[in-house]
């Protein structure tokens, strides 16, 4: 099973990293979206990663520009037909992702692998409404793809050992590092992760110690390069909230129980960086600390 063009559906933040990594390890990509508007943004975010990389001598200007030939968009899904690898990285809605895989199926290739970047969605489940659940596996990668080296392969119930392995050739050829990951709620990265920056949130809310504190506190007292708060603030306090309600429902146990200050913050409307205040307030110079 060889692998050499990809198809990349979404250019929003996850789609554009993976379109840049697969595009500077010498796959051609060819990304979609549902607009001009994102597809344009998803190159000009390429480019100006793949420009910090030049100019900080990670890659060549050679490699910058043979990338950027190899990488071309299309709003027509069709298009897409002609690869060997799907990567579906859209918004992150059910039903968005399963009118995805219904608009592409007939125009796939019998062999192309299917995939997604979901982060909590089952992936049984998803490839069950596929004709290919053997093709169909989970593809996690982390965020910002260009600099974090782990990806996790979710094997859905169905999904044969030549896909899994397919796949843990691609990642080798990105040079990450993959981890394999049954298909269980939040798998493994968010099922650690978030219970404790929930757990974090907790300690706030019970005044344990104020924001400051508990970033401090992990920081240096257990190396982490980022504290919790900074970190839910960075990956989107919407977004922890969704991932610990699918823990939560999906585990049935009260210890993934979201702390209601998240629920509040994001109530507000303060998801973090995104909406500059979150546990800390970007509006001025430096961050400043929301309690
Ligand atoms: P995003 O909102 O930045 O991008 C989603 C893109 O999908 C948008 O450009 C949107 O226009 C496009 N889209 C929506 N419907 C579409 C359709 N029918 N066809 C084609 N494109 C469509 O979201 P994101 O953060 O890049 O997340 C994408 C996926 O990656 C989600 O499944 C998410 O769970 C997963 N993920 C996100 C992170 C993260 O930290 N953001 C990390 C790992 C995985």
């Amino acid at each position: 099973m060889t692998i050499e063009q990809v198809g990349i559906v979404g250019a929003g933040q996850m789609g554009n990293g993976i379109a840049h990594v697969f595009a500077l390890a010498g796959y051609d990509v060819l990304l979609n979206d549902i607009s001009q508007e994102s597809l344009d943004k998803g190159i000009a975010v390429i480019t100006k990663n793949l420009a910090r990389q030049v100019s900080r001598d990670k890659i060549s200007q050679e490699d910058m520009d043979a990338a950027l030939g190899r990488v071309s968009t299309t709003l027509t899904l069709a298009d897409l037909g002609q690869t060997d690898l799907v990567i579906e990285a859209a918004t992150e809605r059910e039903a968005v992702k399963n009118a995805i895989f219904e608009d592409l199926l007939p125009h796939l290739k019998p062999t192309t692998i299917l995939t997604s970047n979901t982060s909590s969605i089952s992936i049984t489940r998803l490839a069950s409404r596929t004709d290919r659940p053997e093709k169909f596996m989970g593809f996690h990668f982390m965020n910002p793809v260009p600099i974090m080296q782990l990806v996790e392969l979710i094997r859905g119930i169905a999904t044969d050992e030549p896909t899994y392995k397919a796949l843990v050739e691609v990642v080798e050829r990105l040079g990450k590092t993959s981890a394999s990951a049954e298909d269980f709620p939040a798998f493994i990265v968010n099922r650690i992760l978030m219970p404790m920056i929930n757990e974090a949130v907790y300690t706030l809310y019970e005044g344990v110690g104020s924001v400051k504190s508990i970033d401090e506190s992990m920081k240096l007292g257990a190396n982490h390069p980022m504290g919790p708060l900074e970190l839910a603030d960075f990956i989107g306090l919407d977004t922890c909230l969704a991932i610990m309600n699918v823990l939560h429902d999906g585990l049935a146990d009260t210890k993934y129980r979201p702390c209601p200050l998240l629920t509040k913050y994001v109530e507000a409307g303060w998801l973090g960086r995104k909406t500059k205040r979150g546990f800390y307030d970007y509006r001025g110079e430096t961050p400043v600390p929301t309690r």
